[in-house]
């Protein structure tokens, strides 16, 4: 399998080469060359296999120098018992006949980005190996919450890297700020940055592209590199688990073989429900993909009318983790919707330099064709999860209640009750506040005790690795000025 920029498929990469590099040098997103095809009789062989088993079987068609047993190895580490508190991994829950919760929220951060940031340590460090790279890996992350305490724990004590995560001093809830402040390993740093998000996602940027610390690097041994989600190795571990949902619905004999199902993601940068697609690109039997945002609507816009503009306000809401307005992986959708890279390349040209871009007519229809975008705001998010618990008993976060309100509204518009598998990609617990508030509760208790008046409220216990932070230290307690990163990432090295 060879790898090619969404922009130029000129150069092609290795598997181990665009792991390594993250993004290509002319700013596309390294992309897999063709989307391969299952065997026939796939469905049928992984169905009665382990979670690992079938992340090792959907994984090598996209790895070819990688082996069995390589694959192996790093599935079993990824996601074993003593990572995720579910033997099923990700396992799916039913909420009624033809709706199918699937929980992406099991392992050691409570969010679906252990799903990949479990497993992408592995590959990036065997990649190192393959592609002959001597230096460390230097692993700069400027996170707005979930992705820095997963790529934390992802990362923590894999040899021959280093990670370096910066969060905004006042951006982070309290919970996730603890998170990452007691972070043990000896590979990790953790920095708070006076500032919002942008602020050191700005700063990370930089220190990117500035020559001088690359210099520095390299004569101590490191090179920069990236666990964003636009890294290959990020996406295609979520492409598994979308194909294990429907492997344990026809173990289960709720799906019939070759029975048709929609798929409902909650949306931020396009990763997750990019997954989905590649899934049914395999030839998994999806027929609609539905799009769920938050007030930040831009990808529901983009979906109904083919214009892309992210001129608009921004909005903090409740599910802080779907606050973004430029949905980096979106050009690989283009790609596979275009099949032509010089096409997706006027196009991001043009976001780059006007913030919006439209798509011929063509790419609109094959887009609506597949994909139906649905929003939801913060007092509908709040309706969704009190709903969720009082008919179900089904305690639900902030991100998976805007998914579950946009298949209401689909199945409301179009009246197609195909059965549907719902993306649930956080722990309640990690957004206390919000799910306590739309469980009727007016006074939300401050930092960790808010975990307790959840589980009081609901009967629910708090995941251990979140019920755990309060026997941790703070080993973290740097705070740099955004124009001196340099400094926090030159000592965090030592
Ligand atoms: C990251 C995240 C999302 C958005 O996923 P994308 O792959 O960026 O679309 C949704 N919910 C939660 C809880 C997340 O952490």
């Amino acid at each position: 399998m060879r790898y090619i920029s969404t922009r130029d498929n000129v150069i092609q990469y290795s598997a181990a080469q665009a792991i390594t590099q993250g993004l290509a040098k002319d700013g596309g997103l390294l992309t897999p060359f063709f989307i391969p095809k299952l065997p026939s009789k796939a469905l049928e062989d992984i169905k009665d296999m382990a979670y690992q088993q079938r992340a090792v079987y959907i994984m090598k068609q996209y790895l070819e120098e990688f082996s069995v047993k390589e694959l192996t190895d790093f599935a079993n580490a990824a996601y074993g018992p003593d990572k995720f508190d579910s033997p099923a991994v990700a396992p799916v829950r039913t909420v009624d006949e033809v709706t199918h919760c699937l929980e992406l929220w099991h392992g050691p951060t409570c969010a679906f980005k252990d799903m990949a940031l479990q497993m992408l340590p592995h590959l990036l460090s065997a990649s190192l190996v393959k592609t002959e790279e001597e230096k460390t890996a230097c692993i700069l992350v400027a996170t707005s919450g979930d992705t820095g305490k997963g790529a934390l724990e992802g990362f923590k004590n894999v040899p021959r890297t280093k990670i370096l995560v910066f969060y905004p001093k006042d951006g982070v809830s309290e919970v996730q700020e603890l998170q990452m402040v007691t972070q043990e390993g000896g590979n990790v740093g953790v920095s708070a940055v006076v500032g919002n998000f942008d602020d050191a996602q700005t700063g990370v940027k930089k220190l990117f592209s500035d020559e001088t610390v690359r210099q520095e690097l390299a004569r101590r041994g490191y090179f920069f590199s990236s666990a964003n989600s636009i890294n290959w190795g990020r996406v295609l571990p979520q492409i598994v688990y979308y194909i294990s949902a429907y492997c344990d619905l026809l173990r289960d004999e709720k799906l019939a073989p070759g029975q048709t199902i929609n798929i409902c993601v909650p949306t931020g940068n396009f990763g997750n429900i990019l997954a989905a697609y590649y899934a049914r690109e395999m030839g998994l039997p999806i027929d609609q993909l539905i799009c769920a945002s938050n007030s930040n609507n831009v990808l529901t816009d983009f979906l109904r009318e083919g214009v892309y503009d992210r001129n608009r306000t921004f909005y903090n809401t409740m599910s802080p983790s779907m606050d973004i307005l430029i949905s980096s992986n979106l050009e690989r959708l283009l790609l596979s919707l275009t099949q032509d890279p010089a096409e997706v390349k006027e196009y991001m040209t043009r976001l780059a330099q006007t913030g919006r871009y439209q798509v011929s007519d063509r790419v609109k229809s094959k887009l609506q064709k597949r994909f139906k975008g649905y929003f939801c705001d913060d007092q509908e998010t709040q309706r969704v999860i009190r709903a969720m618990f009082e008919r179900h008993g089904y305690l639900i976060d902030t991100h998976t209640a805007v998914a579950f309100s946009a298949l209401e509204q689909y199945r409301r518009e179009t009246g197609d009750n195909t059965p549907a598998i719902v993306a649930s990609t956080a722990s309640p617990f990690k957004f206390c506040g919000s799910v306590l508030e739309a469980l009727g509760e007016t006074r939300v208790a401050g930092g960790l005790d808010a975990l307790d008046q959840l589980t009081a409220k609901t009967g629910q216990p708090a995941p251990a690795p979140l019920a755990g932070l309060r026997d941790k230290s703070v080993r973290f307690t740097q705070v740099v000025e955004k124009d001196r990163m340099v400094d926090a990432v030159l000592s965090l090295l030592g």
